[in-house]
């Protein structure tokens, strides 16, 4: 039963929620070519393009062997000939020269900088580039700039930020969420989403989503929590974003749509024991009080009322591609929409309800993906 099965090109499914993409990526020479060429097409806004290469780079991650011929890509999907020029020359070349051009762009070398910074997103990017503006070096000198309230916490933390969150870190501060979060409501679920439930050793982050499952609603839950964390000097910065979810509000049909819960955008300070190095530091006279032993760390906490917990999951643990294909999958293949909220049918024009992701899996006819297979 577990044989393993031919590998047939044209039976691979366009949509990644029908395929099952684990972190082993054999094609990561193109891949990381096309999510070069994807993140320019998204500096100058060009969607179509961009999502040309994510798609591509998502049905290379999937592929079980590395391509080196271009035989090896007959009658997969999602492979254009912008695609395939991208896909010869490395096979041919080693690398390639789009891609090469692009890392040399001044555009792209600006856009890639600017965005780096918590709080600073394209349109941002494209006002300061306008301006003359270059380099990070550019935004700090200028004094007539306004930057909003994130953007001075990005670059006040910018360091910190800029370097990735470890698993360790992420079980860190996992446990700091789960005790604040469980002094107010002790029968609280708090589960981690985003990168790390699918297996990354590595996140720019760490997502929470929170949900209580008794009877109870707590609105303050989020200000309570934070509030406790400003006490205790944690909270670095934060951002509370209120719910604007409407009882029965048809699920968004937009494929990047932003979801309608209460959420949070924190940067926590986490403390780091450091190591005891107290015998060397004597003898070399380096002062104590001057060693930084905490690093800011970026996190999104989300609360979900209990009835919207397995949609906000599927939702919140991604991939971003994974999500956009389960969306685009469920309008075009089965008249439904989905979104972090809920499952509309069409057809019966009746809300689908679910208390677990199986449970989505299983509405839009598809077989269930793990969270480590959703690294489309
Ligand atoms: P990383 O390791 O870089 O953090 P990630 O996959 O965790 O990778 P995130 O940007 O943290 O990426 O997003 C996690 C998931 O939540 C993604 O599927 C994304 O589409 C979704 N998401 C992120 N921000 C929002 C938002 N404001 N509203 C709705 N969904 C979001
Ligand atoms: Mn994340
Ligand atoms: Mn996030």
């Amino acid at each position: 039963e577990s044989e393993a099965l031919p590998f047939v090109a044209s039976k691979v499914s366009q949509y990644s929620c029908q395929r099952k993409t684990t972190l082993n990526n054999c094609n990561k020479k193109f891949t990381d070519a096309f999510e070069i060429m994807a993140e320019n097409y998204e500096f100058k806004e060009n969607e179509i393009f961009c999502l040309e290469f994510l798609r591509a780079a998502s049905v290379l991650k999937f592929l079980p062997f590395p391509v080196i011929r271009m035989k090896d890509i007959q009658g997969l999907p999602c492979m254009g000939d912008r695609v395939r020029d991208v896909i010869e020359e490395i096979i041919e070349e080693g690398e390639s020269s789009r891609a090469k051009e692009v890392l040399n762009d001044e555009r792209y070398k600006s856009f890639k900088q600017f965005t780096s910074v918590f709080g600073v997103g394209v349109k941002t990017s494209e006002k300061w580039y306008r301006m003359g503006l270059r380099t990070l070096e550019d935004i700090k000198a200028d004094k007539s700039l306004k930057l909003s309230k994130m953007q001075k916490a990005g670059f006040l933390y910018y360091e910190d930020l800029v370097s990735c969150v470890s698993k360790a870190e992420a079980d860190a501060v996992s446990l700091i969420v789960r005790n604040t979060v469980c002094t107010f409501l002790p029968d609280a679920l708090v589960t981690i989403t985003g990168g790390f439930r699918r297996g990354k050793k590595t996140g720019h982050d760490i997502d929470f989503l929170i949900t209580n499952p008794g009877p109870r609603e707590d609105d303050d839950l989020l200000h309570k929590v934070v509030d406790l964390w400003k006490k205790q000097g944690l909270l670095l910065y934060c951002d509370i974003i209120e719910s604007t979810f409407l009882k029965e509000q048809m699920p968004s049909r937009k494929v990047d749509a932003m979801d309608s819960f209460q959420k949070c955008f924190a940067i926590l300070k986490l403390c780091q024991p450091r190591v005891d190095n107290s015998c060397y530091n004597t003898s070399k006279n380096i002062d104590m009080a001057e060693v930084k032993d905490w690093k800011a760390i970026r996190v999104d906490l989300i609360i979900a009322p209990f009835e919207q917990y397995a949609f906000a999951l599927l939702g919140w643990t991604g991939s971003r591609q994974f999500g956009r294909d389960l969306r685009r999958y469920a309008i075009h293949e089965k008249k439904m929409i989905l979104d972090n909220h809920a499952l509309y049918d069409r057809k019966k024009r009746i809300f689908l309800k679910a208390r677990s992701e199986e449970e989505i899996f299983a509405h839009l006819d598809l077989d269930y993906v793990e969270p480590w297979e959703r690294n489309a």
